[in-house]
């Protein structure tokens, strides 16, 4: 079973992945936290893109689509759980290509659903609550990157909701309630 997790940046996604990843065996494909990888290795293509995704601005659809396509070409366990990718429509073009490629489809795209104010909320309590462990918060986690992440979500990412929903493929979910209670929820769509 392959399924994309849709939704603004603090809506969950990551971590509704993670509990998938524990209970279903699936793989978890979050392009940013590859990303992340490869700025902390500084690889060459991880510097490029460090500035870019400090202010809170989508990286090229050809490097994400690149590391997707190098994931689709190894182990698929339970499936492939695409966190945080497609952003964009030729993104979501190309993952439907790669897809067939490899011989698979999409199964699901749940939506998780929030309300604005709540993800800025969400998203500069993630960045306390690292300073609070003693980590260090992502540098993209703050008032001021969030609205221009706020803003590449509404411009570029939003249109998937429509292009799934026509394509018949789109589930949406409480992305306000419990983890417990989202968790139930995207349980009962995968069945
Ligand atoms: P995330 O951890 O998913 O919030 O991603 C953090 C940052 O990485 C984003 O704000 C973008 O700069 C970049 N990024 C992650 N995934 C993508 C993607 N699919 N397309 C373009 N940029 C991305």
């Amino acid at each position: 079973m392959n399924i994309i997790l849709l939704g603004p940046p603090g809506a969950g996604k990551g971590t509704q992945a993670q509990i998938l990843v524990d209970g279903r065996d699936m793989i978890q494909l979050s392009t940013g936290d590859m990303l992340r990888e490869a700025r902390t290795s500084g690889t060459e293509m991880g510097l490029k893109v460090a500035a870019i995704m400090d202010a809170g601005e989508l990286v090229t659809d050809e490097i994400v689509i690149g590391l997707i396509r190098e994931k689709l070409q190894g182990p698929s366990g339970g499936g492939f759980i695409f966190d945080g990718f497609p952003r964009t429509l030729a993104q979501a073009d190309a993952l439907a290509d790669l897809l067939a490629d490899v011989g698979q489809g999409l199964d699901a795209v749940i939506e998780m659903r929030v309300n604005d104010d709540v993800l800025v909320e969400r998203v500069v309590n993630r960045a306390a609550e690292a300073v609070a462990a003693g980590k260090t918060p992502r540098a993209d986690d703050n008032a001021e990157s969030m609205k221009t992440r706020l803003m590449e979500y509404y411009k570029k990412t939003s249109p998937l909701i429509g292009y799934y929903y026509a394509k018949g493929d789109l589930k949406s979910v409480d992305g306000l309630g419990t983890i417990d209670e989202v968790k139930s929820e995207i349980a009962a769509i995968l069945g």
